[in-house]
């Protein structure tokens, strides 16, 4: 993997760069759409490419479980698996130990509200899984199996797999896990981010993950320690509650340690009205489920903003979905139709959102590309 920078904005930290994989060259900064069963949900690969999505992020920990990645490894690898001919990132399945247990046990997604926080105070530790040393021990949420992930594992399973970017197994502490415990879970991911790299025995480019919660020391810390390692690149991970301030302070201590030539990946945060500064705080590439997770619930983002197309309203509206968007959809269908296909529980309505949504993030970020190579930001 090559990534070149090819102008840098005097008016921010925002970049416009190149990365190169096996599979094509990717325009940064870029969304990147999430795949987490090997399928952005709804739509085939073809489809998903006439998005203008340039690069996916499937889930190790998901494929791990099903179908398994000795299956991927027969059929040659995921991109021939699923048919996805451009550039392809997995995760490390860190998020999912967390999720697993510490999300599950309250209810708790990545960003948590204020009211949640304070009733979960007194008891910050995930119930479900065990973290050690050398991993996490958890049960499968499919079958109830005893399972363990842990850096050995997640490089292993990743390697067959087979994307073109993989992550370091890190370790992602709950927005309010305390000072001692996430400085303590740093080390473990600082240990495990050195076996990573001693494990991989493929060509894939790997990331290691900055972690270190929402305290300053802790994340210049990492960001120092992971940014000297002989990485291709850098995820920075965590949860930050709902407080987007804190993220957007964390990212820039972030980016100020880590090596200037070098892409960074924001792990799974993007709302649309975000993304403009986590571009000008100096990320090239970062994945978010909103696009997608919104349509699936009948949300369409368009430049009239956001538009709940279940409501019974918009069977009126004979207009296009966004009479600003080129898209496909837009330019041949009306709101009146897709209303009535969620109306009716008609998977094609899902279909239609998903593919517009995407394509609209997309060119939403294509167009901040464009104002950084203008210099307006
Ligand atoms: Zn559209």
């Amino acid at each position: 993997m090559q990534f070149k920078i090819s102008k840098k904005s005097k008016k921010s930290n925002a970049r416009i760069g190149f990365l190169e994989t096996d599979h094509g060259v990717i325009e940064t900064p870029c969304l990147v759409p999430v795949a987490t069963q090997a399928v952005v949900k709804t739509l085939t690969s073809e489809e998903v490419e006439k998005t203008k999505s340039q690069i996916l992020i499937s889930n190790t920990f998901w494929l791990h479980l099903r179908p398994e990645e000795k299956i991927i490894a027969k059929s040659g690898g995921i991109h021939k698996f699923m048919n996805w001919k451009k550039s392809l990132m997995t995760d490390s399945g860190g998020f999912q130990v967390f999720s697993l247990g510490f999300g599950a046990d309250f209810g708790m997604g990545k960003i948590i509200k204020n009211s949640s926080q304070e009733i979960i105070k007194k008891d910050s530790q995930a119930k479900k899984i065990k973290i050690t040393n050398d991993g996490a021990f958890f049960k499968s949420p499919i079958d109830g199996k005893d399972l363990f992930l842990g850096p050995k594992e997640s490089i292993k399973i990743q390697e067959k797999i087979g994307a073109d970017i993989i992550f370091a197994f890190d370790e992602c502490t709950s927005p309010i896990a305390d000072y001692e415990y996430t400085k303590k879970s740093l080390e473990k991911t600082h240990k495990w981010a050195k076996i990573c790299l001693k494990i991989k025995k493929s060509e894939q480019a790997l990331y290691g993950i900055v972690q270190g919660g929402k305290f300053k020391d802790l994340r210049i810390e990492s960001a120092k320690f992971i940014g000297k390692m002989d990485f291709d690149g850098f995820g920075i991970g965590g949860e930050f509650g709902d407080d987007k301030k804190i993220m957007q302070k964390m990212l820039n201590w972030v980016v100020a340690e880590l090596p200037e030539k070098k892409p960074r990946h924001l792990l799974g945060i993007g709302y649309l009205e975000d993304m403009e500064k986590i571009i000008k705080s100096g990320v090239d590439t970062f994945d978010c489920t909103v696009p997608t997770h919104y349509a699936r619930r009948g949300i369409a983002f368009t430049s009239e903003g956001r538009l709940d197309l279940n409501k019974a309203e918009f069977l009126k509206k004979r207009e296009s979905l966004d009479v600003d968007c080129m898209c496909p959809v837009c330019q041949n269908y009306k709101k009146n139709y897709i209303c009535h296909l969620l109306r009716t529980k008609e998977i094609t309505g899902l279909r239609l959102l998903t593919f517009h949504n995407l394509y609209y993030f997309n060119n939403f970020v294509e167009k901040i590309r464009q104002d950084i190579k203008n210099g307006k930001i």
